[in-house]
């Protein structure tokens, strides 16, 4: 089953300090959900994990079954079986959402073990009528026109077909009303098993209702400074973060 694992990781975007030593280890078959106030480098542990450019690792360890992460260029990450949902998809012109997929998939899969077009088309077909997306979808250039909540379905057919050892959804509940969340949740619920481990970032208490966490994380100032179960996040909901910065002696 997936390891994976976050030592001392530190990061910079242009020469500010926003990670300031995250440590965290998920195990295959987990959801952990990272939770903190806006600015606290959530979104910045998400990219600097992807090997986003603009992100500066200046140091620390991350390791996925033994392999060495930091290491591997973004497109190694991916094949390795990195995968992130972004708060923010992007939408790319001239290349459609199949077409897209399609080369994901087969760039994980290797030469000459690629998928056969019928086969793709019926799992890519099957995966949107779970999402209950418009099969018109999987024409459409990726993320163009697409609503919030049309992207953040999008990004999950993609995890759902790509398979991925480790999941980050970044704030994928931002946008979606309940309906779409549910959706989304089953998804998600789907795909939990051994071989994969999830990091689920969220401001929100009520995504985590639909997707059980094991672990919740409290971030703050670039450092995860509580973590505990779900009763964590409940807490959060209903009290703020102000008694976590008391408990801690956080002064911001
Ligand atoms: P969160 O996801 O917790 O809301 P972010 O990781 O997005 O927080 O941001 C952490 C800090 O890094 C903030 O102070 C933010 O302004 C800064 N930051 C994030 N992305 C960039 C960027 N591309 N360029 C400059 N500063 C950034
Ligand atoms: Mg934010
Ligand atoms: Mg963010």
């Amino acid at each position: 089953s997936t390891q994976f694992e976050i030592r001392g990781l530190t990061a910079s975007i242009e020469e500010k300090q926003i990670l300031k030593g995250i440590d965290l280890k998920i195990n295959g078959g987990e959801i952990h959900a990272i939770m903190g106030p806006n600015g606290t480098g959530k979104s910045t542990l998400a990219s600097a994990l992807m090997g986003h450019p603009k992100y500066e690792v200046t140091g620390g360890e991350v390791s996925l079954n033994g392999e060495d992460v930091l290491e591997m260029g973004v497109d190694e990450r991916a094949l390795a079986g990195l995968f992130l949902a972004m708060q923010y998809p992007s939408e790319i012109t001239g290349v459609t959402n199949a077409d897209f997929l399609r080369s994901a998939i087969n760039a994980r899969r290797g030469e000459g073990n690629e998928i056969s077009l019928i086969k793709f088309v019926r799992q890519m077909e099957a995966k949107m009528k779970e999402l209950e997306m418009n099969p018109e979808f999987m024409h459409r250039y990726l993320n163009e026109g697409f609503s919030g909540g049309e992207k953040k379905r999008n990004e999950i057919l993609q995890m759902m077909l790509l398979e991925p050892k480790l999941v980050i959804l970044d704030e994928i509940d931002s946008g979606l009303d309940i309906d779409a969340l549910k959706i989304v949740a089953a998804g998600v619920n789907a795909m939990r098993d051994e071989a994969r481990g999830f990091l689920i970032i969220t401001h929100y208490q009520r995504l985590l209702d639909y997707i059980k966490p094991d672990f919740v994380h409290v971030m703050m100032q670039g450092r995860i400074v509580k973590s505990g179960g779900p009763e964590l996040a409940e807490r959060l909901e209903a009290e703020g973060y102000d008694w976590v910065k008391e408990e801690l002696g956080i002064v911001d």
